[in-house]
């Protein structure tokens, strides 16, 4: 326990003083550990077991072999009367050879489990008495190895062959038999084995190291090719041949460029439309102004006429800032919608109340159609402009004595509203851009009725923060439909 807690702490200082935790979070030092303990522990355990498997065998053949030989002395014993009358130089020299023979020890021991003749000579006629020994006498022989000690202990029964009736033990062999001769191929083997197990680690850590970089290497181009992607995102998709998780990887990455990209580019287009629609103005502004510097002597009714004209444009420019500041309030994340429960009839009677005024002066009738009473959870300042943004299109781009028909009803989830005019509507080829940004089916009637063109992309937005949809059908000369779907709750 004292010493694991020793290496433990060994091991700890050793990873922390090469950056422990960065070395494990590596892949590459994944994959070269992995390759090297399945390359390595294999041949532990199959050296392991050729070992033990070896040590088995040896020592069996061993037993056996030295049992026998035991038989036969043990015979011999009987036949010669040995256990009564120890005196035999004859039977004496034989038991010594046998002894050599093993390296070992022999133990003659009579029925009244006394020594009669031990190899070593320190020991006889003494008494033993051990489980080998009373086992023997119980009839039966006796082995067991005792691999730390390097012997085998082998107890044979000296049966009485002169009475085959009985069969009777008269006492016992008990034989320590040598196995240093095992230990030592054993270790001989070990060793070969442990030059083999060097020699193969290096091959497999230089193979482990090989793998390591060859597995990294897709990793190492792709970081690669984002790094040389400069601060912009107008470069192809990367395209690096790796495995199919990584190109899972790689086309999730790729898309995300791609949406950037798109960003980046509407963002420009956005930022080169505003200074545009801001400049229109301005550049009117200056036209008229100049020409009035231009003539000292200019009529009263020409300044008048002029300042007017001046007038609207300022109007016009203030229309379009103040289109821009709720287009970026409605950008801005969904965090920012003061979301109440608002009842939409009473909020489409006050829009078009406010709107009828600009309905009567250009004769357009304006009506609303309410299937039902409809509540529902919505910010009701920003659906407030997107409402009115879709009414007073109806109206701006209506014929003269035209309509305008709003109509409202809900399901059990959703609202919906269709705002449709008899107006002059809008080509199928326009119907997929209208909601875009400053884009206008045409330009100069657009501006001639006061347009900006961020209405309808205001409307979207504040419909899509509500999660709702908003889409558009016309028959161009007939009158186009708005349709609305909002839920009814908000989560
Ligand atoms: P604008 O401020 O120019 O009206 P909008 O974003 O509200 O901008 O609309 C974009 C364009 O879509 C308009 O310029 C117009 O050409 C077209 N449009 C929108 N609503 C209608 C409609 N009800 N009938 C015909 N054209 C429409």
């Amino acid at each position: 326990m004292c010493i694991l807690s020793g290496e433990w702490a060994i091991i700890s200082r050793f990873s922390e003083l090469i950056g422990g935790s960065f070395l494990f979070k590596s892949l590459k030092f994944r994959i070269f550990l992995l390759v090297m303990l399945v390359g390595m522990i294999p041949m532990f355990i199959v050296r392991g077991i050729i070992l033990a498997e070896y040590e088995k065998n040896a020592v069996a053949a061993r037993t056996s072999e030295a049992v026998n030989n035991f038989h036969i002395l043990a015979d011999y014993l009987d036949s010669s009367g040995y256990i009564y009358d120890p005196s035999s130089d004859a039977v004496s020299r034989e038991i010594d050879q046998l002894s050599n023979l093993y390296d070992g020890r022999v133990l003659v021991i009579n029925g009244d489990y006394r020594i009669v003749r031990d190899s070593y000579g320190i020991s006889d006629d003494k008494t033993i008495i051990s489980q080998e020994v009373i086992k023997c006498f119980r009839g039966g022989e006796a082995t067991k190895y005792y691999g730390r000690d390097h012997f085998i202990l082998v107890s044979v029964p000296i049966l009485s062959l002169a009475d085959e009736e009985r069969d009777e033990t008269q006492g016992v062999i008990l034989a320590l038999v040598s196995t240093e001769g095992i230990k030592d191929t054993l270790a001989h083997v070990s060793r070969n084995s442990s030059v083999i197990l060097v020699s193969v680690g290096i091959i497999v850590f230089a193979l482990a190291i090989f793998l390591a970089n060859l597995m990294i290497l897709p990793f190492s181009k792709i970081t690669s090719a984002i790094s040389s992607m400069e601060a912009g995102y107008d470069k192809k998709p990367i395209d690096v041949k790796s495995y199919a998780e990584m190109d899972s990887i790689l086309g999730a990455l790729n898309q995300l460029l791609e949406r950037m990209r798109t960003l980046d580019e509407s963002r420009q287009e956005f930022v080169s439309n505003v200074s545009h629609e801001l400049k229109t103005p301005l550049a009117s502004m200056k036209i008229l102004a100049d020409s009035l510097v231009m003539q000292p002597d200019a009529p009263v009714e020409m300044y008048r006429e002029f300042m007017e004209d001046i007038t609207h444009e300022i109007d016009r420019e203030n229309d379009i800032i103040s289109d821009l500041l709720s287009l970026v309030k409605m950008d801005q994340k969904e965090g920012t919608l003061n979301i109440k429960l608002v009842n939409i009839n009473e909020l489409l009677e006050m829009i078009l109340k406010r709107l009828r005024p600009l309905a009567e002066q250009n004769n357009i009738e304006l009506v609303f159609e309410s299937i039902r009473q409809v509540e529902a959870e919505i910010d009701e300042v920003k659906l407030t402009l997107a409402f009115s943004n879709l009414i007073e299109n109806g109206i701006k781009y209506n014929r003269k004595d035209g309509s305008v028909r709003v109509v409202l009803d809900a399901d059990h989830k959703f609202m919906s509203l269709e705002v449709s005019d008899t107006g002059i509507g809008i080509p199928q080829e326009h119907i997929a851009n209208i909601f875009e940004r400053f884009y206008r089916v045409d330009k100069s009637h657009s501006r001639e009725i006061g347009g900006s063109g961020l209405g309808l992309a205001i409307t979207r937005s504040a419909i899509l923060m509500h999660r709702g949809s908003v889409k558009a059908s016309s028959v161009e000369g007939e009158g186009t439909t708005f349709t609305v779907r909002i839920p009814l709750t908000y989560v």
